[in-house]
């Protein structure tokens, strides 16, 4: 493949765009209303910006984030489409606020699956945790079912509290959905000792008998 961008021409067996985003919210700055993280426009729990008049919906918005409840930016599908129906519920006089976002996202990247719900230690770090972080290599099925593939995840948790701050994961299968788990104990605001008592299931093709998560939170106990 040849890649040519203005003067420059290069050869390329593959190409990868990495443009970065910012939300749309230039109207209303405009409009004088406050903005906040990145320039998102300010919203709060009911998706109101600062003039009481005027809500604000999707990736043009901030949110609270579950783990650090400060504000954050993470323009997803699901907080945006959320957030749309939030809108138009307070609009109508049925009163909706909204719990705020953990940051759960998957992408496929060739036929990896990578997975993230909450903080990674930097962010960890950076939001005033006292944070311990583990990372395991695991398997995607059980030992004697054939197929299996390598799973490796990162977790991190809070020394001082014991929460469970994030999940990242990565594999080529048993990712993506397996994220879900730790978004939901975000939600709850559970404690990673507490993660690692629930019951998650078992069978031989989709993991071991101890689910990765769980081994994984089975280690990051030692060191919080
Ligand atoms: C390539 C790509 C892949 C993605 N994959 C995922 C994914 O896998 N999972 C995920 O959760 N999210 C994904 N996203 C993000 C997701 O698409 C967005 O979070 C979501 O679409 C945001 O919805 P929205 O309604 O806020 O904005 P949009 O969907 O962008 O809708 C905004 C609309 O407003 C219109 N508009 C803008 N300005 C004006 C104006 N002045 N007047 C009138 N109309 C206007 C636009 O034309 C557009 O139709 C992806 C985004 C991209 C670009």
């Amino acid at each position: 493949m040849k890649v040519i961008c203005a003067d420059i021409s290069l050869d390329a067996d593959i190409v990868i765009a990495a443009i970065g985003i910012k939300p749309n919210s230039e109207l209303a700055a405009d409009a004088g209303i406050k903005l906040s993280v990145n320039n998102a426009i300010a919203t709060d729990c009911m998706l109101k910006t600062s003039d009481k008049n005027i809500y604000a919906a999707g990736d043009c918005a901030d949110a609270y984030h579950v783990v650090t409840d400060e504000k954050t930016w993470i323009p997803l599908a699901l907080r945006a489409n959320r957030a749309g129906w939030g809108v138009a519920d307070n609009i109508c006089g049925k009163v909706v606020e909204l719990a705020g976002i953990a940051g759960t996202a998957v992408f496929k990247v060739f036929d990896l699956e990578v997975a993230r719900t909450g903080l990674t230690l930097k962010e960890a770090l950076k939001s005033g945790f006292d944070p311990a972080a583990v990372i395991i290599k695991t398997r995607s099925r059980a030992h004697a079912h054939p197929g299996a593939s390598p799973i490796r995840i990162q977790m991190i948790g809070d020394k001082k509290s014991g929460r469970l701050l994030g999940v990242q994961m990565v594999g080529w299968e048993g990712v993506a959905h397996r994220i879900n788990a730790a978004a939901v104990s975000l939600h709850n605001r559970m404690t990673v000792e507490a993660f690692s008592q629930t019951d998650l299931a078992y069978a031989p093709p989709f993991g071991p008998v101890w689910d990765p998560l769980l081994t994984t939170a089975n280690q990051l106990l030692k060191k919080i």
